[in-house]
């Protein structure tokens, strides 16, 4: 054996988790009140917990990453063989993976020039708001254009910079003050529209409302827009297909660089390789992160159009200096190890059709979710490929959200069915009220159906 890693005495876990282990985002106070699940084991969609129970998860890891499931050994040796040959080097070089890497993303990407990596969602939509301030000192039209736009209730990330564009109120309301220069847009929910509008007639509001806001601000201020393609963690939204046009108009007219953040979209979890692939969108830059390499290794890339890349060719504030970059780094934006695992993560997702598979199942699964609309307190059902929400509320007609202890009892009655889901974020306090589902994409029928029949006798455990 090479490493006695995998070899563990389950007691002594369970101590361990309680006594030393910070867990990501969960009150402290469950830890003395009950034994939380460890997992040690996945494959295909099923995980397997330290006391041996298995669970379909519907999260793809929790947190939507590990889209081309659990087990992959490909993946694995793919790592192992790039770490054997060579583990790393900074990224101000170039190496076999990194360069590979890049040519397959700007394949994928078309009209896309340069791919720039770091290893989290949080990074990748980092860099591209310090190319987007460093663009307004060595671009003189560009000069002034500090600011960036970011929309209700979509996230952008944990560290300060992305957090202060982040339009769920409740991540950071403990973390101020933030560094100035990010102004928030409305949302493009139809199911609880800003505007009080249906669609269609509604003339897309939520977009030309964008339009306002940076005469508001004052168009020589304003240098990006960010927007998830479709939103996550603020609830599963789908904006409608004229949406992005119009968004795209604005920031045309602007010179608004659109950003978009397909950290949780990409890799085929919409049914389309990238979810903006889904409409007529042509964005100046796009991040990835988490289905990149599924979350077998960490990694993330910032791509750009090449004339960004080309903007930092010229340096105006320092016409004497050969010092023409970008001024940022990532240690670990040259793992070569990540970036072979991507490659493979890639190769698996294109070969298996799992793009196609997450369409068509997709679409079943939505339909197969939609016959729950006939509970009281089922409010909403929407999604796109492997992407899905079920929004539970406490009355129908007035869409009064239900309550949050309530929806946490189906998640754990759901959990007792066998099936892990997860619950969004929104920017309203207290609106934690969207179930989420985004199982990798290698899903089958029956798997799909487990889901649906487990929602049900969840929702029907904890609201009668
Ligand atoms: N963008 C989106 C849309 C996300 O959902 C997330 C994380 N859930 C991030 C960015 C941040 O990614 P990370 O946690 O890897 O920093």
């Amino acid at each position: 054996p090479d490493s006695d890693i995998l070899n563990y005495n389950v007691d002594a876990m369970i101590d361990g988790d309680r006594d030393h282990l910070w867990h990501h985002i969960k009150p402290h106070r469950c830890f003395q009140a009950q034994e939380q699940m460890i997992i040690v084991k996945g494959q295909g969609l099923t995980v397997t917990d330290i006391r041996g129970r298995e669970y379909l998860d519907a999260t793809s890891g929790g947190v939507w990453c590990v889209n081309v499931g659990y087990g992959r050994e490909s993946i694995a040796n793919a790592v192992a063989a790039q770490m054997k040959q060579m583990a790393y080097y900074a990224g101000s070089v170039g190496t076999i993976p990194s360069i590979k890497l890049s040519g397959k993303l700007l394949e994928l990407l078309p009209g896309m020039g340069k791919v720039y990596y770091s290893n989290s969602g949080s990074e990748a939509n980092e860099k591209s708001y310090k190319i987007i301030r460093q663009a307004t000192t060595i671009d003189p039209q560009r000069k002034g254009k500090y600011k960036i736009l970011y929309r209700d209730r979509d996230y952008h990330g944990t560290t300060i910079a992305v957090l202060a564009s982040s339009g769920q109120a409740e991540r950071k309301k403990d973390f101020g003050p933030f560094p100035e220069g990010f102004v928030q847009v409305p949302h493009c929910l139809c199911y609880r529209c800003p505007f009080a509008k249906t669609y269609p007639g509604c003339d897309i509001q939520c977009a030309r409302a964008i339009e306002n806001i940076i005469l508001e601000q004052g168009p020589d201020t304003v240098g990006g827009l960010i927007l998830e393609p479709i939103t996550a963690g603020g609830g599963i939204i789908v904006p409608v297909d004229e949406y992005f046009p119009v968004v795209q108009d604005i920031c045309r007219k602007y010179g608004v660089f659109l950003v978009i953040d397909e950290v949780v979209a990409g890799f085929g979890r919409t049914g389309a390789f990238f979810g903006h692939q889904h409409f007529d969108v042509a964005p100046d830059m796009i991040t990835l992160a988490k289905g990149m390499a599924s979350a077998y290794e960490p990694i993330s890339a910032t791509v750009v159009k090449q004339p960004i890349y080309d903007l930092f060719l010229n340096d105006p504030a320092d016409p004497e200096s050969r010092m023409h970059f970008f001024r940022d780094i990532s240690t670990y934006g040259g793992c070569a190890g990540a970036m072979a695992a991507s490659l493979e993560n890639i190769r698996i997702i294109e070969e298996e059709n799992l793009t196609e598979n997450s369409r068509v199942m997709g679409g079943y699964l939505l339909d197969r979710m939609r016959e729950l609309l006939d509970h009281p307190k089922v409010g909403d059902v929407r999604g796109k490929g492997l992407f899905l929400g079920v929004e539970l509320v406490a009355d129908k007609t007035s869409k009064a959200p239900a309550g949050e202890v309530q929806v946490g009892a189906v998640v754990d009655a759901i959990k007792a069915e066998g099936v892990l889901v997860g619950r969004t974020n929104s920017s309203l306090p207290g609106l934690n009220t969207t179930l989420y589902y985004a199982p990798a994409l290698v899903i089958n029928k029956e798997e799909a159906d487990r889901m649906v029949d487990a929602t049900r006798k969840g929702i029907e455990a904890a609201f009668g």
